[in-house]
Parts: C-alpha cells; sequence; structure tokens
C-alpha cells in the first residue's frame, strides 16, 4: 500500500513563517514589544537541554525573546516556586515555560499550579485545562494542538472517525482525547494506558492511531488495521556507537514495519516534534496580545532591559 508521510518540519516552517510576518506586525505596532518567553530548565538532562535549545532557537528565529533559568539539580521546590514567583509577577515576561521531567523530589503539580494561568504557555495548568475539557477558549497543550494542526493541514478528517490513543499522560494522551472530543471535532476517542487488556485487538480498530507511550518501537504491523493514519508521538533514543552523537532517535512504532500498511504516518524525528515547537510559539504570541486571558496585566517595557533572572547554575547555551 502507498501511504504519506506526514511532514511536521514542513507543516511547522510554513506555520512559522506565518507566526514570523504576524509577530512583526505584531511587534512593530505601537505600544508593543516582542514577546518575551522565560524557560525553566532543571538539571543537565541531555535530552531536556536539547528540546529547551531547539525552542530557543526556534523562538529567535521568529522574533520571539527568551531566556533559560538554568536551574541546578539540587534546587529545593520552595526556591523553584520562588522563581516562578518572580516570572509571574514580571509584567516583561509574557509566556513561562517549565521543562518536564523535574527531579523526583520536586512535585510537578505544585509546580505547574503555581504559574500565572496568563502564562502557561504549554497549557498545563489546572485552569487551562478545566477550560479545554469545558470547550472554552484558553492554551491548548502544545504536543495535542500539534498532532491536530498536523491531521488539519493534510486534509485528514477526524469527524465520526474511530480515534484510539495509546498513553493517558498529562501532556499527550489525556489532553489529545480532550481536543478531539471537543464539539467541532467529533471524533470517537479510546484512551489505552499500561492496564489495557487486548491491546492489539484496541488498536487494530483505529482509523487514526496516535501513540505515546515511550518505548521504542512498541506498535508492530500486527496492531495497525490496513489503511490506518498513524501519528507516532514517541521520542525514544537508542544508543548506537556507529552514529556519530552515539544514539538514534527512534518513535514508539516500528516505522519499517508498520509504514506499509498505512495510509499516512508520521516520522520520528521530523513528525510532531517540529509541530509542538510551532504550537508553543503560537501561544507565546497569544500569550503577548493576553488572547485569553485579556485583563492581565500588559507591560510596555522593552524585555531586554530585565535584570537576568537566572541565579544557580550557568545558563545553558
Ligand atoms: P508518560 O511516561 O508520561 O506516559 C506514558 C503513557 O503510556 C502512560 O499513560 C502509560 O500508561 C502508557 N504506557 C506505557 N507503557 C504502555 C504499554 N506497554 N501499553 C500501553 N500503554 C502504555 O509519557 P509522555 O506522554 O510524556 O510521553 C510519551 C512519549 O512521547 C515519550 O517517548 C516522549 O518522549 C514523547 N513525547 C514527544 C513529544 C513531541 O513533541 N514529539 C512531546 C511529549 C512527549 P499508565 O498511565 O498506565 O502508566
Amino acid at each position: 500500500m502507498s501511504y504519506r508521510i506526514l511532514d511536521g518540519r514542513r507543516v511547522a516552517e510554513t506555520r512559522l513563517q506565518r507566526l514570523r510576518q504576524e509577530l512583526e506586525r505584531w511587534s512593530g505596532a505601537e505600544g508593543h514589544r516582542r514577546p518575551f518567553l522565560a524557560v525553566i530548565l532543571v538539571g543537565d538532562h541531555p535530552a531536556s537541554a536539547s528540546y529547551v535549545r531547539a525552542k530557543r532557537r526556534a523562538a529567535a528565529e521568529v522574533g520571539i525573546d527568551s531566556e533559560t533559568i538554568h536551574l541546578p539539580l539540587d534546587i529545593s521546590e520552595e526556591e523553584l516556586l520562588g522563581h516562578i514567583h518572580r516570572l509571574n509577577a514580571d509584567a516583561a515576561v509574557d509566556g513561562i515555560l517549565v521543562q518536564l521531567p523535574l527531579p523526583e523530589h520536586i512535585n510537578p503539580d505544585r509546580v505547574i499550579a503555581a504559574l500565572d494561568p496568563a502564562k502557561d504557555v504549554d497549557g498545563f495548568h489546572p485552569i487551562n485545562v478545566g477550560r479545554l475539557v469545558l470547550g472554552q477558549p484558553g492554551f491548548r497543550p502544545c504536543t495535542p494542538a500539534g498532532i491536530v494542526e498536523l491531521l488539519r493541514a493534510y486534509d485528514i478528517e477526524l469527524s465520526g472517525r474511530r480515534v484510539v490513543i495509546l498513553g493517558r499522560s498529562h501532556i499527550v494522551g489525556l489532553p489529545l482525547a480532550n481536543l478531539l472530543l471537543q464539539r467541532g471535532m467529533d471524533a470517537t476517542v479510546t484512551v489505552c494506558h499500561s492496564r489495557t487488556p487486548n491491546l492489539a485487538e484496541i488498536t487494530r480498530t483505529a482509523e487514526v492511531l496516535v501513540v505515546a507511550i515511550g518505548r521504542p518501537r512498541f506498535v508492530t504491523a500486527e496492531m495497525v488495521c490496513p489503511g490506518a493514519v498513524v501519528i507516532d508521538v514517541g521520542i525514544n533514543r537508542l544508543s548506537d556507537p556507529t552514529h556519530p552523537r552515539g544514539y538514534v532517535l527512534v518513535g514508539d512504532v516500528d516505522f519499517e514495519a508498520v509504514a506499509p500498511r498505512t495510509s499516512a504516518i508520521t516520522p520520528v524525528p521530523g513528525g510532531v516534534g517540529p509541530m509542538t515547537i510551532a504550537m508553543l510559539l503560537e501561544n507565546t504570541l497569544h500569550a503577548a496580545q493576553r488572547l485569553y486571558y485579556p485583563s492581565a496585566q500588559l507591560s510596555n517595557q522593552p524585555a531586554t532591559t530585565k535584570a537576568p533572572l537566572a541565579s544557580a547554575a550557568a545558563p545553558s547555551p
């Protein structure tokens, strides 16, 4: 069967070009400055550090200023919350992103709940989650929003389709299910997790299968209905001494075996990942525009005059 590659890199690039133009118009208008994104990175986890670098690089390319607040692995929860309170109160900061995962001794729920929902560009704050569930305007989590926009860019219909999602994390599976159930999206959604028996029986019913479990090449050809659309969210590093980096990135789907059975599939890398970044930057513009929280304080101070907020460790590149 011939299949289409859902090229997230290309779709994201088109969206970023549009965003760049929108930002030029917005930032050039009287009383506006360039949006400012603060990124909190705790520790030196290589994958997290590289995601943060990619997000900041893309932000700079479209005209969003950003800063990494790079904190040591042993920072206390109280100290981390102190940084968040300071960023919440800083009117020159439009968006705040806390790069996950956090170290074990820090409760991510408390940290996310401490964010000002009007600056929560990842869409993880309980208020934004509640707004999503209720179908009210708010920041949508970037990966699920990116998946929806990628499908839209390829005119893949979701209304009335059977969608199976593997994974129920707060970052991907659960918010994606909520997005797809919205009126107007109208998918019929099944969410599976590690306690779901007979997984393959369920995945084979999917017209659209989304996999976000963090298990390299877990989904095999037998688990996929012929002609299905497969969205592979997984990003797994497998060590590979023959590769110059010492590792390769693979998804949660066995691409080589599964792709010929599908009508369309995302590659890893170059599928969902770039879309996630594009959505983050769109959210950051919306934060600066106070799109969802119109009464939030608006600052006209140039962000670049701010004193650096990082205290402890060296900032990341
Ligand atoms: P989590 O570890 O938070 O959640 C994994 C989910 O998968 C859980 O719901 C878990 O079930 C379920 N699961 C685990 N093993 C199985 C199994 N054998 N069968 C069925 N379900 C299973 O992961 P994330 O959602 O944060 O991330 C998932 C993947 O997506 C990772 O590879 C991550 O790197 C990638 N990712 C990619 C992004 C991108 O931009 N492309 C963005 C975010 C994540 P249970 O709840 O029962 O434990």
